[in-house]
């Protein structure tokens, strides 16, 4: 069958490989000139090569899962690196903490900081455990179009440890009372998704993701996945058109016929649209066919836009750990600024990768690669002056916290912040990270991944099932690629 798919960002390329290792004949169609998405790379002619989005390598296994199922390893494409300390966070001059990678020396961190937190912080990681198990083995596989998918017994009976309908806030003051520990363990949900009074307590799988599995680093840099996920597309078949927005899906007596790009028809028996859900509906489907309408999209709680810098230098700076958290400011007040009263923070959290500390092949020699990340309301005005304001908070920040001038020694900057993602990515009001991990918006509340009215129109990517990140692109690639395979399982027969 002649399935095209839309968006050659990490859901794309995932379902492009089942589809096409399934016999199909796939074709992407990528409005940019190259693949991955929000993770592509920006490589300058100074000899930088930045990783656009995203910087945490966070669950292995799933990346390892997916490679396998085409009959590889990872290490068949790109070296790992765990790092060690996994991350800094700094809490103001004189304050900072090195998060270790091995637990026994992390449930020592946490004994410095709040006599008695070690033990709390095993108690608290065994439940994250369960919750990581049974969540990303089971849960995130599913589809999320029936509750039925949930009527399982054994998934029934742990559904209380779970904890889907407490709240990750509540949840994390039940271990810590230390303000460090709870913005410690509060950051993922904070930085990926959403308040955390409104995040469900089942989110500490990604504190069990993060602390325990480990934080990792792709030899190369993020483009270094793109380029796996490329390879094994080609090696299945899959067609690559960049430099091909799509401009229209055509349908038919109920079932979808094709695409429009440049003016041409593409004659397809499926399509999924692994571009950001919102613009595919509004902009590429007739409103008859929509599965949501402009109030449901009004109504939606989005995950945070970014305001990034991806800064060159000509000096090396050793004090700088691979990854810095900066929460030397009220973490409560940024996390109102981005989902209560959307508004530039007037004291902002904000988070420094350097990945040349660990790959100095990512700068020229002797230079340093830095990118700069503030969580912001998504579909705020981000002119210059702003961004640029901004730029001069984070680097005051970051010199004291090195005790040097960076500055003086920058010779590449480039920001991006809400209106790039638009433009770039056809993003929903600028958003970074799709939707935001609440309650109302977890699983079979997330726009679903079948349309409605075309039963051979799907949907991929981090706006549906299971969410934001790199390991749930990969996943929603796989679990739409399987709604493919039904639709034509069922049309057989
Ligand atoms: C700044 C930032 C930091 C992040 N950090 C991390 C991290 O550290 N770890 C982690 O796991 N995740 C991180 N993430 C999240 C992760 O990058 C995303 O969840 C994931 O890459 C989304 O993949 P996707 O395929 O759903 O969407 P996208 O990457 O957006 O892919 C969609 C593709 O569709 C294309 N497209 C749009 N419209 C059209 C059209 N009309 N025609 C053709 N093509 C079209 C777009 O150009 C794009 O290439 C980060 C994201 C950002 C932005």
């Amino acid at each position: 069958m002649r399935i095209s798919i839309i968006g050659a960002g990490i859901a794309g390329l995932s379902a492009a490989a089942y589809l096409s290792y399934a016999g199909h004949e796939v074709t992407i169609f990528e409005k940019n000139a190259t693949p991955g998405g929000r993770a592509r790379q920006w490589v300058t002619k100074e000899g930088y090569v930045f990783d656009m989005g995203p910087s945490w390598y966070w669950m292995p296994d799933v990346f390892d899962n997916f490679f396998a199922d085409f009959g590889y390893k990872t290490s068949d494409f790109y070296q790992l690196v765990r790092l060690d300390p996994a991350f800094t966070v700094t809490f103001g001059k004189g304050r900072q903490y090195d998060i270790p990678s091995g637990f026994d020396s992390l449930k020592s961190l946490f004994d410095q900081i709040e006599p008695g937190a070690g033990s709390k912080l095993e108690a608290f990681m065994k439940g994250a455990r369960f919750k990581y198990e049974k969540g990303m083995q089971e849960l995130v596989y599913k589809p999320g179009i029936s509750l039925r998918e949930y009527a399982d017994p054994a998934l029934l009976k742990g559904i209380m440890q779970l904890q889907v309908f407490s709240s990750f806030h509540t949840h994390v003051r039940k271990y810590f009372s230390d303000p460090r520990l709870i913005n410690l363990m509060e950051f993922p949900v904070l930085f990926l998704g959403a308040m955390p009074k409104e995040t469900p307590a089942l989110y500490s799988l990604m504190n069990y993701a993060g602390l325990l599995l480990g934080t990792w680093y792709p030899k190369g840099g993020f483009g270094m996945v793109v380029d796996a996920l490329v390879s094994v597309c080609e090696a299945q078949g899959v067609q690559f058109r960049f430099n091909a927005p799509v401009e229209r899906i055509l349908a038919e007596n109920g079932l979808v016929t094709g695409l429009l790009v440049e003016d041409s028809v593409i004659a397809s028996d499926a399509v999924i649209a692994a571009a950001d859900y919102h613009h595919v509906e509004t902009k590429l489907l007739d409103p008859a066919w929509r599965n949501y309408d402009l109030p449901y999209w009004k109504s939606r709680v989005m995950a945070p836009s970014a305001l990034i810098f991806y800064v060159g230098t000509t000096k090396r700076f050793p004090a700088l750990k691979h990854h810095t958290l900066f929460f030397d400011e009220d973490f409560g007040k940024h996390a109102l600024e981005i989902y209560k009263q959307p508004s530039w923070p007037s004291r902002p959290l904000f988070y420094v990768c350097c990945p040349s500390r660990t790959d100095p092949g990512v700068a020229p020699p002797g230079h340093e690669n830095l990118f700069l990340l503030m969580p912001l309301a998504p579909g705020l005005l981000d002119e210059e002056g702003t961004r640029e304001t901004y730029y001069h908070i984070m680097m005051d920040r970051l010199e004291e916290h090195l005790g040097e001038k960076v500055r003086p020694h920058v010779d590449y900057k480039k920001s991006y912040c809400v209106s790039d993602f638009q433009t770039d990515y056809n993003a929903f009001k600028g958003n970074a990270y799709g939707l935001a991990n609440t309650l109302r918006q977890t699983a079979l509340f997330k726009p679903k991944i079948r349309n409605r009215h075309l039963p051979n129109l799907f949907y991929a990517g981090q706006l549906t099932v299971p969410g934001p990140g790199v390991p749930p692109a990969l996943i929603s690639g796989k679990i739409a690629a399987g709604q493919v395979h039904s639709f034509f399982s069922k049309a057989c027969v």
